[in-house]
């Protein structure tokens, strides 16, 4: 960690510098624990009804500035702007879910062990958790640990990615109504993320990221003993069967590897289409990357904006380099857009073989590598050869073939017709090398919680299975 270090933000589209911060160093990390504890405990004090109104207060605040917030997400992330005012909207949404959902219930009442006791398991918060999330969805992704983590009881410290610390400053400062310290943001890079990790203050992490980070904080958080939730990376595959409209699967194709110049962590990354349907598919996927407008994002008629950065792009030129040089076939995009800027062309690749980097890594930008298959088992068996497995897309509307792929594709999500919808009320994570753990849902409160469980019994009486032991003893009755 550099103490009085700072952080240097840049506009993707332009390359130039937005705004210097100085990162959080190791004496400030401390205050900023100590506080956490504080606003734990006042929290403690918050019925489930004032909680959930001060949740709501924040879906309000952050609905009535989303223009605000959308336009600073749009600067330092380079995502369009149309895009970014979704988000904040989805963002409100999440808080509004949690507000609900965890005063549900706090617990339940399994069976006791005799009639005349009482069992109970009460759900508590964990401590303080540790939030870092990254750059592609600053918001959405903060508050989907945020508002369950808060929900559940906890205090949060936020490290936003260093590319994107600016609308989550500004979202934290609109916040209003939760106790000082509660919701906390610390800055800087890796080495503060290690550093929040690894603070005896913190008692859990909850991580969105890379598979290398993950693995990073998994270690990190196990060395610790403190729980670690990890939603990591993808290579998700999107199928497409030869009974659906081609044209509305390749447009949908499309959008699902393109959006945010396809650095989301659900992309789909590889397209497995049925061999009748297959000229047709690449044929209109071809005429949809060619009508995308690619250029600034503050542009309402923009549909891609730039890569987050110079070795972001530099990755996607990598594995669309070496599959080209290896036999693949360009059928649109393969280069760069403008003079300044991270932008890279949408592409759409054919002739490609999971040697390559490009089926088989993790690309994050928008590319569309077509491959042909003889059916839809072969294509299952080359969708779950990877070992990610955030999402699968299936184009279908046979019925038969859509139970095949849901339980057969080995995936956290599968979607059938619609890419890349997300829901609050349902949990959302990665199988396999995707992650541990889930967010939203009933699953995304539970992640926060720790299960306490009292055993009651009201007579106060010696028991018959107690010392001294002798002959006639029922060893049955014997506790554990
Ligand atoms: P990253 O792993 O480089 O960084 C993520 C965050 O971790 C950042 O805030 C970073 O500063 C921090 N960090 C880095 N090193 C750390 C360390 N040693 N200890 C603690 N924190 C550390 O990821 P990125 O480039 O910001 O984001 C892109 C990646 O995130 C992609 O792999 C993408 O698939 C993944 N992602 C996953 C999901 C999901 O829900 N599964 C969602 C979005 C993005």
């Amino acid at each position: 960690m550099t103490e009085n270090g700072r952080l240097k933000v840049i506009n993707p589209a332009t390359e130039e510098g937005i705004e210097e911060i100085p990162t959080t160093g190791r004496a400030e990390l401390d205050a900023v624990a100590e506080n956490a504890k504080r606003g734990f405990e006042e929290w403690r004090g918050f019925a489930g009804l004032d909680r959930a109104e001060v949740f709501h207060d924040i879906s309000r605040t952050l609905r009535n500035g989303a223009d605000e917030l959308a336009e600073i997400m749009t600067r330092e992330g380079g995502k369009p702007y149309i895009e970014n005012h979704d988000e904040v909207t989805w963002t409100a949404a999440c808080f509004d879910y949690y507000g609900e959902i965890a005063r549900d219930n706090v617990g339940y009442l399994p069976a006791p062990i005799e009639p005349q006791q009482l069992a109970l398991v009460i759900k508590e918060p964990v401590g303080t958790v540790a939030c870092i999330v990254p750059w592609n969805y600053p918001l959405l992704l903060a508050a989907w640990k945020v508002a369950p983590a808060l929900a559940a009881g906890n205090a949060v410290i936020l490290k936003p990615s260093e590319e994107t610390p600016l609308a989550t400053r500004r979202m934290t400062e609109m916040v209003e109504g939760l106790p000082e310290g509660l919701l906390q943001v610390i800055y800087g890079a890796g080495d503060v993320g290690d550093a929040l990790v690894r603070h005896p203050g913190v008692d859990m992490v909850a991580f969105t990221g890379s598979q290398e980070t993950g693995r990073k904080v998994g270690v990190a958080a196990a060395e610790r003993l403190i729980r670690a939730n990890l939603e990591l990376g993808g290579k998700d595959p999107f199928i497409i069967c030869d009974d659906v409209d081609i044209e509305i699967a390749a447009q949908g194709a499309v959008w699902a590897a393109c959006l945010n110049a396809g650095q989301v962590c659900t992309s789909s990354e590889r397209f497995y289409v049925e061999r009748g349907v297959a000229r047709d598919f690449i044929e209109a996927s071809r005429a949809v990357v060619e009508s995308l407008n690619v250029g600034d994002p503050m542009d309402e008629r923009t549909d891609i904006g730039p890569m987050i950065n110079a070795k972001g792009r530099e990755k996607v030129e990598r594995h669309i380099g070496e599959a080209l040089s290896n036999g693949a076939k360009l059928i649109a995009g393969g280069e760069r857009h403008g003079e300044r800027g991270f932008f890279y062309k949408p592409t759409v690749l054919t002739g490609v073989e999971h040697s390559m980097r490009v089926m088989s890594e993790e690309t994050f930008g928008p590319v569309v590598p077509i491959v042909e298959v003889g059916s839809l088992d072969e294509a299952i068996a080359y969708a779950n050869s990877v070992p990610y497995g955030l999402g699968a897309n299936v184009y279908t509307r046979n019925f038969e073939k859509m139970l095949r792929c849901m339980r057969k594709l080995r995936a956290g999500t599968v979607w059938i017709n619609d890419p890349l919808t997300d829901n609050d009320a349902a949990p959302f994570g990665g199988q396999k090398g995707s992650g541990i753990g889930r967010e939203l849902g009933r699953e995304g409160l539970e992640a926060f919680q720790e299960s306490k469980h009292v055993h009651i019994d009201p007579r106060v009486e010696k028991k018959e299975w107690w010392y001294p032991y002798g002959p006639g003893e029922d060893p049955g009755r014997r506790a554990m």
